[in-house]
């Protein structure tokens, strides 16, 4: 409906469901060639990886430290990459971290331990998938092709909106002293820009593009999280909480963004 808006990034902590994944729709994969870059320090795994993601038709890197997986994923640019956890040097979860912030592509997690999937599922990381070890070829083939077609139709809805027209893109939108510019992606309050988390300003804006639309917290975690975030509810519940102690004027009585009974928020504008 708004020419220009793009609510969600390809990237961020957008997890698949592990459901979801196992279900078929692998033939558009097949003609689509895709870089992946693979980071594991243990040769036989890395060597059973590789090899087998070369046979599906992958151009395959493979590193085995933090460091150099970080350079190659600069100058590669792959279109996914597969990254242990336990590596020497930096670790998989600091190498997660700083790929997120530069690209967009489906990092997918290999972990040891059940320990570690708590961080990888964190928001803190920002991985799409884990897999935990040992895993079989199989599971790990559907994964990365879940990924890469996840990704691909994010790709296509970016496209689709650098083609609107922009003498229709709205550029700010306005609720009495609450303005969103969308054009500098900032939110001021009474002619102030207020600092809000990326995260935060994608929440408010697609409330404000939902205005007085009762939004159920499910589908609020769907469109803006990402519709296989594996998180829960709760996290619409914290992002709420932030976005009213910076919007509303009595944030313990909200009167913009309402709690509505049976589950789910409304923002009155
Ligand atoms: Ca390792």
């Amino acid at each position: 409906m708004n020419a220009g808006m793009n609510t969600k990034e390809s990237g961020g902590s957008v997890f698949p469901s592990k459901w979801e994944i196992i279900i078929g729709g692998y033939d558009s994969i097949k003609d689509m060639t895709a870089s992946i870059l693979v980071v594991e320090d243990e040769p036989s795994l890395q060597e059973t990886l590789v090899y087998n993601l070369e046979k599906e038709g992958f151009t395959v890197r493979s590193e085995t430290n933090g460091l150099e997986a970080i350079t190659t994923a600069r100058s590669l640019k792959p279109d996914l990459v597969i990254l242990d956890v336990m590596l020497p040097g930096i670790d998989g979860f600091e190498v997660c971290r700083i790929l997120r912030q530069e690209m967009n592509m489906p990092i997918l997690m290999l972990t040891a331990r059940a320990e570690e999937i708590d961080r990888v599922v964190g928001l803190e990381v920002g991985a799409d998938d884990y897999l935990t070890k040992p895993f079989s070829m199989r599971e790990l083939l559907a994964r990365v092709r879940a990924q890469l077609r996840r990704s691909r139709v994010i790709q296509e809805e970016l496209e689709k909106l650098k083609q609107v027209p922009s003498d229709i893109a709205i550029e700010k939108i306005t609720f009495e002293n609450l303005e969103i510019n969308l054009t500098r992606r900032d939110v001021s309050l009474d002619g102030n820009v207020i600092n809000l988390k990326p995260k935060e300003y994608e929440l408010l804006l697609f409330f404000a593009q939902h205005h007085r639309q009762m939004l159920s917290r499910e589908f609020i975690l769907e469109r803006v999280w990402g519709w296989d975030y594996i998180g829960d509810s709760r996290t619409v519940d914290v992002h709420v909480r932030w976005l009213r102690l910076k919007i509303e004027k009595d944030p313990a009585n909200p009167v913009r963004l309402v709690t509505v009974r049976g589950g789910g928020y409304r923002f009155e504008g």
